[in-house]
C-alpha cells in the first residue's frame, strides 16, 4: 500500500494520466510528476482549431480527430468536468451548439432510414423492425438477470463468473440509481458472465438476440472498437451497456463546445503539478523498494528521476519495451492487440461538404477494411462549407492489415462516391486504439493475471487497457486504482 508522502511518477497526459492525478490529489497525495512526451495534454483527445467562414465571416472553431461524445453513464468524466471547471452540451443541443444528429448513408449516395418504419414503408422491413424491438427488449432483460453484475467497469474477476468493481449502471442496473451509481462497488458471483469473453457475435447467437448488432454495430465498429466477430462481448456491452446504447440510439448525448480536449486541458490546468510536456519516458528500472525512471527533454538529452510508485498509463505491449519487464509482464503484456484506427478532418469542394454526420454501415464489415465508415459534421450551422472528420479501420483478426496510404486513399475515393467530394485533408492520423486481448485470452484469465500484478514492482497499471477504450471507462479505471492501491 502507498502512503502520501510516496514520490509517484504517471507515464502520459492523456484522460487517465490527468485523472489519476486528480483522484491522487482527492486522496492527500500531491508529490506526482506526470511525464507526456507530446507538447500537448488530452492524449486522443486532440481538438484542433480550424478557421471556417460563417455568413461570410472568418472564424475559428473546434474540431475533432479523437474523442467526440459522452453520455449520462459518463459519471467519471463528470468529476473531471466538475475539477476543471468546463462541462458538456447535451443532450438537447441549441442553435450554434455542436451537434449529434446523423444519417444513414447507402454506397450508392442515397440516404437510407434503416429504423423508421414509416419512410420507404415494407412488411419485410415492419416485420424486421419489430423484430429488432423485441430482441433489443430480450437482451436488457437478459443484462440486468442472465448476467447481472456485467455492468462494472474492468473486468475483474468475469473470466471464473465473478464480478468485482465500480458498477457504471443507471436505472437500476446492479442496483445502482442515477444518484448512487457512482461510486457503487459490488462484488458477487454469476457463472454466466463467463460468456462474457465470446465474441459479441457468438454472444449474440447464444442468446438468440442477433438482430441488437444492427443497433450496436454503428457506434461500435465504426468508431473504431473493430468487428462483431473478434471483439468479446465483455468489450462490446461494457462500453455499450444498454442504457448508454439507448442514449445513442435516441440521440441523447453530450459533446463539448471547445472539443474534448479542453476537459483535460482545465484539469491539468487546476492540478497542483501540471503535466510536464515534451518529455517521454524512455527507461524504467525498478530495483528494490524504488522506480528510477529515465526521461527524454525536448533538447534531447536525457536525466533519471527517482521515485517510489509509478503508475503507467500509455501502451503496455509497449511499456515492456523500456522497462526492465518481468518475464509474466513480458508474456501478459504481449497479448495485447490494438486497433489500428485511422482518420483525418477534411475539407470538400464548394459547398459539397456533407451537412450533417453520417454512418455508412455497409462498410462495417471486415470484406470492405479500409473503407469510410462514417464522417462526423460538428458544424451544422456551417451548411455544406463545414469540415468533416472520416475514419476507418485498418486491420481486422485473420484478414491482411490494409495500408495507412491505401487507407487513406481509399476512405477519399468513398467519400467522393457518395457525393462529397474532397479538397484537401488535415491532420491525417493512425492511432494505436483500443487495446484488448483475443477471446481465448479473455477466457483463460488474462484480466485477472494483470489483477493480480497491481503493486508488484511498485508499479500501478491504469489507461485504456484496464477496462475499455473510451474516456469513461479510462478515467472510471483511474479513480478504482487510486481508490484501492492508493
Ligand atoms: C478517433 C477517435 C474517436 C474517439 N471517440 C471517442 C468518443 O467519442 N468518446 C469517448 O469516450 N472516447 C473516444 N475515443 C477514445 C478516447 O480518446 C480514449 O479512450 C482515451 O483518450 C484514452 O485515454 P488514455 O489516457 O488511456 O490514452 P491516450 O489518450 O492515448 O493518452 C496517452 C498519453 O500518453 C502519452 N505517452 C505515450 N507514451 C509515452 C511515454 N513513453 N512517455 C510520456 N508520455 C507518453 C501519449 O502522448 C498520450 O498523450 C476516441 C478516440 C479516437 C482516436
Amino acid at each position: 500500500m502507498a502512503n502520501n508522502k510516496d514520490r509517484i511518477c504517471i507515464i502520459g497526459a492523456g484522460p487517465a494520466g490527468l485523472s489519476c492525478a486528480m483522484y491522487l490529489e482527492k486522496k492527500g497525495y500531491t508529490n506526482y510528476t506526470i511525464y507526456e512526451k507530446l507538447n500537448k495534454v488530452g492524449g486522443k483527445c486532440w481538438s484542433p482549431k480550424m478557421k471556417v467562414k460563417h455568413n461570410g465571416v472568418e472564424e475559428e472553431r473546434s474540431f475533432e480527430t479523437g474523442a467526440i461524445m459522452g453520455a449520462i453513464t459518463y459519471h467519471a468524466v463528470s468529476e473531471m468536468e466538475e475539477f476543471g471547471g468546463y462541462y458538456h452540451k447535451g443532450p438537447d443541443f441549441k442553435e450554434g451548439e455542436p451537434n449529434m444528429r446523423r444519417e444513414f448513408r447507402k454506397l450508392d449516395g442515397t440516404i437510407d432510414h434503416p429504423f423508421e418504419p414509416k419512410v420507404n414503408f415494407s412488411l419485410k422491413k415492419t416485420f424486421s423492425l419489430l423484430k429488432l424491438k423485441k430482441q433489443m427488449k430480450r437482451l436488457n432483460k437478459l443484462m440486468q438477470t442472465k448476467y447481472f453484475g456485467y455492468d462494472c467497469y474492468g473486468h475483474i474477476g468475469v473470466a471464473k463468473g465473478e464480478y468485482f468493481g465500480i458498477s457504471k449502471g443507471v436505472n437500476g442496473y446492479c442496483g445502482a440509481t442515477e444518484e448512487s451509481s457512482f461510486p457503487n462497488y459490488v462484488k458477487g458471483s454469476n457463472p454466466n458472465l463467463k460468456d462474457l469473453a465470446l465474441p459479441f457475435s457468438e454472444f449474440c447467437r447464444i442468446n438468440k438476440v442477433e438482430e441488437v448488432q444492427r443497433i450496436w454495430i454503428a457506434p461500435f465498429t465504426s468508431f473504431g472498437y473493430g468487428f462483431f466477430d473478434e471483439i468479446p462481448a465483455a468489450l462490446v456491452m461494457k462500453y455499450l451497456d444498454v442504457t448508454t446504447a439507448l442514449e445513442f440510439v435516441k440521440l441523447r448525448l453530450w459533446t463539448w463546445q471547445d472539443g474534448t480536449q479542453q476537459i483535460y486541458v482545465h484539469v491539468n490546468e487546476k492540478l497542483q503539478h501540471p503535466a510536464v510536456l515534451e518529455t517521454e519516458v524512455v527507461k524504467v528500472e525498478r530495483p528494490e523498494g524504488k522506480v528510477i525512471v529515465t526521461v527524454k527533454g525536448k533538447d534531447g538529452k536525457e536525466k533519471k528521476e527517482e521515485f517510489d510508485k509509478l503508475i503507467v498509463t500509455t501502451p503496455l505491449d509497449l511499456f515492456k519495451d523500456y522497462a526492465d519487464a518481468t518475464d509474466e509482464e513480458k508474456e501478459l503484456f504481449s497479448k495485447i492487440i490494438h486497433e489500428r484506427y485511422c482518420d483525418y478532418i477534411a475539407t470538400f469542394e464548394e459547398g459539397k461538404s456533407p451537412i450533417i454526420s453520417g454512418y455508412m454501415v455497409e462498410n462495417m464489415v471486415p470484406e470492405r477494411l479500409g473503407h469510410a465508415m462514417v464522417y462526423y459534421n460538428r458544424w451544422q450551422n456551417l451548411g455544406g462549407d463545414c469540415p468533416a472528420t472520416v475514419y476507418a479501420l485498418a486491420n481486422h483478426t485473420g484478414t491482411p492489415d490494409v495500408d495507412y496510404d491505401v487507407v487513406m486513399k481509399t476512405m477519399d475515393e468513398d467519400m467522393k462516391k457518395v457525393g462529397f467530394p474532397i479538397k484537401e485533408k488535415h491532420f491525417a492520423q493512425e492511432v494505436y486504439y483500443c487495446p484488448h486481448v483475443s477471446s481465448k485470452d479473455y477466457a483463460d484469465g488474462w484480466y485477472d493475471r494483470l489483477e493480480a500484478l497491481q503493486g508488484t514492482k511498485n508499479t500501478f497499471y491504469a489507461g485504456e487497457i484496464i477496462s475499455f477504450g473510451d474516456m469513461e471507462d479510462t478515467c472510471a479505471a483511474s479513480k478504482d486504482i487510486i481508490g484501492r492501491f492508493f
